[in-house]
């Protein structure tokens, strides 16, 4: 995935695009899986009923990025395919987009990209989702052996910090909304509020019920902080 990433920035040096890196999680739970298993069998019996599923949802999604234009027209695009630890397989996937096409942070809010719990009366099925696959897990002093804890920090930076408003910063880095106000989550027993929110696409995330991360960025230096 490196070197693809690699060359990927290579074509963002050339072109000034943004970029789109997006991650795809395989959903055990959801219902073209359920309803296919045999009586007694679990998910983790039918890697190949999981493996097929995931397959037609990533070439669905590559369509909706490369063909449909989800996030406009892109101009070039990588994606990989790993399994976890667990056998779920992931996509990692980076779109490069037109540089005329860039993000300004107000569009990036009310059309694409949200880093908060949707309010669980106004839109309780995007809640839910969020809830279920959008959340950072439990790390720091709440759980000092979670995965993305090094030299006793989260390397992922989480939990972020409330903001009013969608910035970025010198380096072409969003800086998401993230409001202290609002909906909250138990998530593995511990009550998570907007900061703890994996950014996402409500389209994306409302078509495919599964954990779809979304980030962008605008520049060079912004791109190396997520290779
Ligand atoms: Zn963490």
């Amino acid at each position: 995935m490196r070197e693809l990433s690699a060359d990927a920035m290579s074509i963002f040096a050339k072109y000034g695009a943004s970029v789109l890196f997006i991650t795809f999680t395989a959903n055990p739970k959801c219902p073209e899986i359920i309803e296919n298993l045999r009586p007694s069998e679990q998910t983790t019996d039918r890697p190949d009923l999981l493996a097929r599923v995931f397959n037609l949802k990533l070439k669905s999604l590559m369509d909706d990025l490369t063909v449909h234009g989800a996030f406009r027209k892109s101009i070039a695009h990588v994606c990989t395919i790993e399994f976890q630890k667990h056998g779920l397989p992931h996509a990692d996937i980076l779109i490069l987009l037109l540089a005329d096409d860039k993000f300004s942070p107000s569009e990036c809010i009310d059309k694409f990209l949200r880093a908060e719990i949707p309010s669980s009366t106004e839109n309780p099925r995007l809640h839910e989702i969020v809830t279920k696959c959008l959340m950072h897990r439990p790390c720091g002093i709440d759980n000092l052996g979670a995965p993305c804890m090094e030299a006793g920090q989260c390397k992922k930076m989480f939990p972020k910090e409330f903001q009013t408003e969608t910035t970025m910063n010198v380096s072409g880095y969003l800086l998401y909304r993230r409001r202290p106000s609002g909906d909250t989550a138990f998530v593995g027993g511990r009550e998570m509020d907007n900061r703890f929110v994996v950014p996402y696409n409500p389209y994306l995330l409302l078509k495919y019920n599964t954990h779809i991360k979304v980030e962008v960025c605008t520049s060079l230096e912004c791109g190396e902080i997520y290779l």
